[in-house]
């Protein structure tokens, strides 16, 4: 037998998924590894039990091989074909699922600067993988893809147009995820899929995009995936002036504000108590409170200007751990939204039925799956293979 394996990199984890390599590929494992660094731990489901096992130091490169030794009773000697990666930024370069072969590494290389948080954590376990699977098909799938075709204006920054032609663009992020939400409206609600949707993923990272005819319109990150909507430790959209105050006047570095905005504002920020939204929904804090209605706020307005760049709204989805999960952050973001046709029924609502809405407008919660979508292009990249 044959399998297919996706590896999908953040900054402190990497999550992987096996399935059986058939046309339509059959999922078989997924776990984790997380905490990456001195006390690395491995989460992993597999059809017979649950397995938690402290790995001791583990960073990106030699996550690959413990994971590897970690399913390799399951492979029992069979082989994997294809590995397909997630990798956050494709630049202006890389719009579809693409071979890594050393010339796109080398490419993908000269992309650290744009994404410095992710990238080199992405190539670190490719490489690794190159190493552990030599025979395997590499395909890279990109967050940045799904929203490659952003007319000028949800494109642009406004500031000297010589950085737009030096790259600095709104690349929006999350794109396999909404790719992935995309794929189950079709399946799901084919009556709805081509009309305009708002999606929010709300999840850890939160970000929203405006989908007209399965094509996404404009999304609410922006050069880097800490701007549009406050996240769990993200800031989402910042006034330039508060990064050149904290420059100027606090005398802080890069680094410095980097943690800031990446690692210690959202709602751990705004709370002083927890990234995590179930902790914030159970607290009487009233930073707690105000974390979660400035999230909201943020996410109800978000909602309103993916609308305006639509020329209107037929339905929108909640997705991702906050967005499939949380009947009270819904409530919040969708009851001043009737204006726009957007009602929820709230006994739907309370118990995350997959539809919500009472009015004009769909109002759908949809899990997203992009492991889904990597391993459909490894597929894909591996049956156009075995034909050539
Ligand atoms: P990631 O972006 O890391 O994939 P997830 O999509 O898993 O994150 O979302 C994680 C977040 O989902 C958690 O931080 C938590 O705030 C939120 N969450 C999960 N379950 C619930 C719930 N029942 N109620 C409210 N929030 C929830």
């Amino acid at each position: 037998m044959s399998f297919y394996f996706t590896l999908n990199t953040g900054s402190s984890s990497v999550k992987f998924s096996l399935y059986k390599a058939h046309d339509k590929p059959e999922f078989y494992i997924s776990g984790s590894i997380e905490c990456l660094g001195p006390s690395a731990k491995l989460k992993m489901q597999t059809p017979i039990e649950q397995v938690r096992r402290e790995l001791g130091p583990i960073d990106h490169a030699s996550a690959v091989p413990a994971i590897f030794s970690a399913l390799e009773p399951f492979l029992k000697g069979s082989s994997v074909v294809g590995i397909g990666h997630r990798i956050v930024h494709g630049g202006r370069s890389f719009f579809e699922p693409t071979e890594l072969t050393p010339k796109v590494m080398d490419e993908l290389e000269q992309l650290i600067p744009l994404a410095p948080l992710h990238q080199p954590y992405s190539l670190a376990t490719i490489q690794a993988a190159k190493q552990v699977f030599p025979d395997a098909l590499q395909i890279g799938c990109f967050d940045t893809a799904f929203h490659a075709g952003h007319s000028f204006p949800n494109d642009a920054f406004a500031i000297p147009r010589h950085f737009y032609e030096e790259g600095v663009r709104r690349y929006g992020f999350h794109g396999l995820s909404f790719d992935a939400i995309c794929n189950e409206m079709r399946d799901r609600y084919s009556q709805v899929a081509n009309e305009r949707l708002v999606i929010a993923h709300l999840g850890n990272g939160a970000s929203m995009c405006a989908v007209n005819n399965g094509h996404s319109i404009s999304a609410s990150t922006g050069f880097s995936a800490v701007d549009g909507l406050p996240m769990g430790t993200r800031c989402g959209r910042l006034d330039p002036g508060v990064m050149l105050y904290l420059m100027q006047e606090k005398k802080l570095s890069p680094e410095e504000i980097e943690t800031i905005i990446y690692r210690r504002s959202g709602l751990l920020g705004l709370s002083g108590i927890s990234s995590d939204m179930r902790d914030l929904e159970e607290s009487n804090d009233p930073f707690a409170i105000e974390a979660i209605d400035y999230y909201c706020y943020q996410a109800r307005r978000e909602v309103a200007t993916m609308a305006a760049s639509l020329e209107g709204i037929d339905a929108l989805i909640f997705s991702a751990g906050v967005g499939e999960n949380s009947a009270l952050v819904r409530s919040k973001i969708c009851q001043p939204l009737a204006f726009l046709g957007i009602t929820i029924d709230q006994k739907k609502n309370t118990v995350n039925a997959p539809e919500i809405g009472t009015g004009p407008v769909r109002v759908f919660i949809v899990a997203t799956d992009e492991e889904q979508v990597i391993v459909r292009a490894v597929a894909q990249a591996h049956s156009k293979s075995q034909v050539s």
